[in-house]
């Protein structure tokens, strides 16, 4: 299986997808969204800092967004990875391709998950996790609602909303990703490294053609 790295707007499912993938042909997942939310988590000084800029939807500076997730791909000792959240710039686009050639890293395939707007919206209102285990459910979506109101049916821990799960913040995180997604597009379209799937509710046909354009051959 090669590489993945998905460019995707919020509520594409990448996680979804991800969780999948891990599961199943045991990729390791880098998350910079999940990196990030540990930091506050954690109450470190950087998490108080990106903190605010998280919640309103806007993005971090590429400089650290670059070394965060260099530290992470250094670390890798030729385990199949999904990268997921990265690049969300041209810049960052750039910088990924570099790190990629000085590690040796060539297996890699670029995924653009497309979805509606109105769908996307919807999925983020109605998404809650469990902070433990982080299992997402979605409140809108009879199949994916939890069996008891608000509890993980895994862990039994109470859900819960990420504070950037607002209309609002949604607007902002949208309209950023818009901006940026054609450059990234291009780029990786002239290095001919660039797959699109389109994103509904059928997970199973998503999943399918993910896979596909994963496998090697
Ligand atoms: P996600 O979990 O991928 O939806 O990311 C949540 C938030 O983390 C984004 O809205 C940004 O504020 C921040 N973030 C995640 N990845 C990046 C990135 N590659 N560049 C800049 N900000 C990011």
């Amino acid at each position: 299986m090669k590489n993945i790295i998905f460019i995707a707007p919020p509520a594409a499912g990448k996680g979804t997808v991800s969780d999948y993938l891990i599961k199943n042909y045991h990729y390791k997942h880098l998350s910079t969204g999940d990196m990030l939310r540990a930091e506050i988590e954690a109450g470190s000084e950087f998490g108080k800092e990106i903190s605010n800029i998280m919640a309103t939807g806007s993005l971090i500076s590429d400089d650290i967004m670059i070394s965060l997730v260099k530290q992470q791909l250094i670390k890798l000792s030729n385990q199949n990875f999904i990268l997921d959240g990265f690049p969300r710039t041209l810049e960052q686009a750039k910088s990924l391709d570099e790190m990629l050639i000085s590690l040796g890293v060539t297996n890699n395939v670029v995924i653009f998950l497309d979805i509606d707007k109105e769908l996307a919206l919807k999925r983020i209102l109605g998404r809650v996790n469990c902070p433990k285990c982080g299992r997402s459910y979605n409140v809108y979506f009879e199949d994916m609602k939890p069996e008891n109101e608000n509890i993980c049916d895994d862990c039994k821990s109470e859900l819960i909303k990420r504070t950037d799960d607002n209309e609002e913040s949604f607007e902002v995180r949208f309209d950023t990703y818009m901006n940026n997604v054609k450059s990234i597009k291009d780029y990786y379209n002239e290095k001919h490294m660039l797959s699109e799937v389109m994103v509904d509710n059928n997970l199973t046909r998503v999943l399918d053609e993910v896979i596909k354009e994963a496998k090697n051959d």
